[in-house]
């Protein structure tokens, strides 16, 4: 890297207290954006709280953690070299080894040097005068930047119920969000898990093997589809990679959620009663998100989207033996899709195991926590240790433990107070070079998140350099840009079903939170183009001001 082409102009030896840009995050998203703002020549630090690499998937260490999009799509593209080398040995990557292909991809591009692990940051402050931002950490320590890029994560705050007498329980408490490095073996023991969202059903089928009895507290009963994970075959890897250029370039461009598969052409209700069934069973015998795109208006028309509910219902019912539990766990108060469809390896069958209790807390809520146990509906439950699988303040809840001070002292949590307010999830007015990757407004959640880390990334790696090409400092969304963009996501989301359901989407599971469908739901080829455009007119909707003093601008590497 060369000190010549930084935006500040100045050589930044290691300790300096002076960054072109500040990124908060060594996920998927951080470590993709210190790639390529490195490669721009540019200065960067890396805070990551952590203690090493990976984001989510360095919290997430519960029993059966596996990503629900398939190994060979979620992992980077950004280099051809890596996506022949690496060797991903089932459809699914469990937890661990995602972990290690993170860290591969710190090393193999000497990442690492830039990255202050086991640091918050704590406050992010703009300067007026000087156009800059003032980054304070947990150590104590500052930094000027001229650019701050929040790679925060969506799903990375998690969140601790407030239920009565947690605090008083006598055995061990996990929660599936920030669970310890050190294994954890529930041999023996009585187990509770509360919640049954994705992190419950991939954790259910583990626990129980080993739990000695499991009960697991259910608010909402979930749909979930099989995974059919399996390993990769040498063949099947190879193919992939084979046509990995198109895959990559129908994931980006054309795809709704950044997932290679079928278009659908047809709406459920198109097709005849066995017709939609046998479409129904093939999808769910090849398993997986890809379920829920088997039509064209399943998000769209509810009584389309009945047909898929009930056809899964009907499923649950096949799968689990006792009548009263299958009843128990078929989801009945939300369109199938319309909170994320979880995808599991035997969990409902799990439920059919004699040491495994379903307690119906919607009915019968949780009263306490015991010392020894979960008291729900009159009825006591001794447990020796609790799983939490609860969920996450989403997509604003690790924006918002940030101090984020722009113009005139106003503060974002001060500004979303009623709701996260962006242009295309990137900027937000009145917080002049602060970029959030994947922020609310964007299609983030809804889609591949590799997928949408990296366009993010790489429209603001563009939008930077161009900006110092230029001798521009500051760039900022307009407010009346803004509101348009607020608006528009508002009006797509109404148009689905997603709305009507409770979801971590509309921010319904944190008591008190603003309810809006907070991420945009016009498909990420759609996005991406929109984006796009947007750059190639020249930031339209950006509001962007020239450096005072021209000499601080440094050559175009
Ligand atoms: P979640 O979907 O928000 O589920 C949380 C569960 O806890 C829900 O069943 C919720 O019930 C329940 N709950 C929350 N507070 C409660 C309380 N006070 N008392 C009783 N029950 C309570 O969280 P998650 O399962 O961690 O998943 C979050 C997201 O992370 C997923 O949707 C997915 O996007 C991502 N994730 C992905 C994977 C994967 O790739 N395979 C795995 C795990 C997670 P209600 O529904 O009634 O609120």
């Amino acid at each position: 890297m060369s000190a010549s082409s930084s935006i500040s102009g100045k050589s930044h030896a290691a300790d300096t207290a002076t960054r072109d840009v500040v990124v908060v995050g060594a996920g998927f998203a951080g470590l993709y954006m210190l790639y390529r703002l490195r490669g721009l020549g540019l200065s960067v630090r890396v805070y990551e709280q952590g203690g090493d690499v990976g984001g989510t998937w360095y919290w997430n260490r519960y029993p059966g953690a596996r990503c629900d999009v398939e190994s060979m799509q979620y992992s980077y593209s950004f280099s051809d070299e890596l996506q022949q080398e690496w060797d991903w040995s089932e459809r699914y990557a469990p937890q661990p080894e995602i972990l290690k292909y993170v860290n591969h991809v710190a090393d193999r591009f000497k990442l690492r040097p830039d990255i202050q692990f086991n640091t918050r940051v704590v406050r992010a402050s703009f300067d007026e005068a000087d156009n800059s931002w003032q980054v304070t950490t947990s150590d104590g320590k500052a930094v000027t930047a001229k650019y701050v890029v929040l790679a925060t994560g969506c799903l990375s705050n998690a969140r601790m119920p407030d239920i009565k007498g947690l605090s008083d329980f006598k055995g061990s408490v996990y929660h599936t969000g920030h669970w310890p490095h050190e294994p954890v073996d529930f041999t023996g023991q009585r187990v509770g898990v509360i919640g049954t969202g994705s992190s419950a059903i991939q954790s259910v089928p583990v626990i129980a093997e080993q739990a000695s009895h499991l009960t697991v507290f259910q608010r909402t009963a979930n749909f979930s589809i099989p995974a059919r994970n399996a390993a990769l075959t040498v063949e099947e890897r190879e193919a992939f990679r084979a046509k990995y250029p198109e895959i990559r370039r129908f994931a980006r461009e054309q795809a709704r959620n950044g997932i290679y598969t079928e278009m659908p052409d047809r709406g459920a209700l198109d097709d005849g009663d066995n017709e939609r069934r046998s479409k129904y069973e093939s999808r769910w015998s090849r398993g997986g998100l890809t379920f829920m795109s088997v039509y064209n208006n399943l998000a769209l028309d509810k009584a389309a989207n009945d047909t898929a509910a009930d056809f899964v219902r009907a499923k649950i019912a096949e799968i689990v033996s006792d009548p009263t539990t299958a009843k128990l766990l078929q989801p009945n108060n939300h369109p199938i899709g319309s909170k994320r469809i979880c995808v599991d390896t035997d969990y409902y069958a799990t439920f059919n195991r004699p040491n495994v209790t379903l307690v119906d807390i919607r009915s019968n809520p949780i009263e306490e926590i015991l010392p020894n146990g979960v008291r729900a509906g009159g009825g006591d439950y001794e447990v020796d240790a609790l799983v939490l699988a609860t969920g996450f303040d989403a997509m604003t809840g690790s924006v918002a433990r940030l101090d984020i001070v722009g113009r005139q002292g106003q503060t974002l949590n001060q500004k979303w107070a009623e709701g996260p307010k962006t242009y295309l999830g990137l900027m937000s007015a009145g917080f002049p070079n602060l970029f959030i990757i994947t922020g609310p407004g964007s299609p983030s959640v809804l889609s591949n998140m590799i997928v949408s880390i990296e366009q993010h990334v790489d429209w603001i790696a563009d939008c930077i350099a161009t900006m110092r090409d230029r001798g521009l400092d500051t760039m900022e969304a307009r407010r009346d840009a803004e509101d348009k963009w607020v608006a528009h996501v508002n009006e797509v989301a109404h148009g689905t079903l997603y709305p009507q359901a409770n979801s971590w989407y509309m921010g319904a599971n944190i008591p008190g939170k603003p309810q809006i469908f907070m991420p945009y739901i016009g498909g990420v080829g759609v996005y991406r183009q929109i984006c796009n455009d947007v750059a190639a007119k020249g930031y339209e909707g950006f509001a962007m001001t020239a450096a005072e003093l021209p000499q601080k601008m440094a050559a175009s590497s």
